[in-house]
């Protein structure tokens, strides 16, 4: 459900706007980044915060609202998967344990994913790739990288800095 506001009038909408959700701890718009009429990317952002005079307003109980980010995008191949597990198992095995990365960029007009490997400083508590391009046509969307023979999941530095660009960060 939409309210329209005095606030909100004031404000012009971003050129993205779709829509907008009115919730206890803010409002929030809508926007699909399209390429070529087809959806990639749905995202829910921050339009104002704090809209509990709303609330009040019209005796509504509204709930809180979370952020939200929708891919629309195919799954990452097995055969990505499969060359990536194996670029880590080598780099483990011959860097003595080492932690390795790989980035993922992403094609829009093709929507297909791709990966490679930057040129990186490894050892077995990090890893440090250096700028690398994308393939002609892709966007940088994230990276994988490994933990050696520690647990896959977000280290104190993983939380502190993404290594690259992108928003997407998986660890195995
Ligand atoms: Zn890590």
């Amino acid at each position: 459900m939409i309210y329209w506001t005095e606030e909100l009038s004031r404000k012009p909408f971003p050129l993205d706007y779709e829509g907008c959700v009115v919730a206890s701890n803010g409002t929030f718009y809508a926007a699909t980044i399209s390429c070529k009429n087809v959806p990639v990317i749905t995202v829910i952002k921050p339009y104002l915060t704090g809209s509990g005079d709303i609330e009040v307003a019209r005796g509504l109980r509204l709930a809180p609202f979370m952020l939200t980010t929708k891919m629309h995008v195919p799954m990452i191949s097995r055969s990505i998967q499969d060359t990536t597990l194996r670029f880590f198992q080598d780099v483990y095995a011959r860097m003595a344990q080492s932690e390795a990365l790989v980035l993922l960029h992403f094609s829009p007009t093709e929507m297909a994913w791709a990966q490679d490997a930057p040129p990186q400083v490894v050892n077995p508590v990090s890893v440090a790739p250096e700028p690398h391009p994308s393939p002609m046509g892709y966007n940088l969307m994230g990276d994988i990288h490994s933990h050696g023979h520690y647990p896959a999941r977000h280290s104190a530095d993983d939380v502190k800095s993404a290594r690259t660009t992108g928003d997407l960060h998986y660890i195995w």
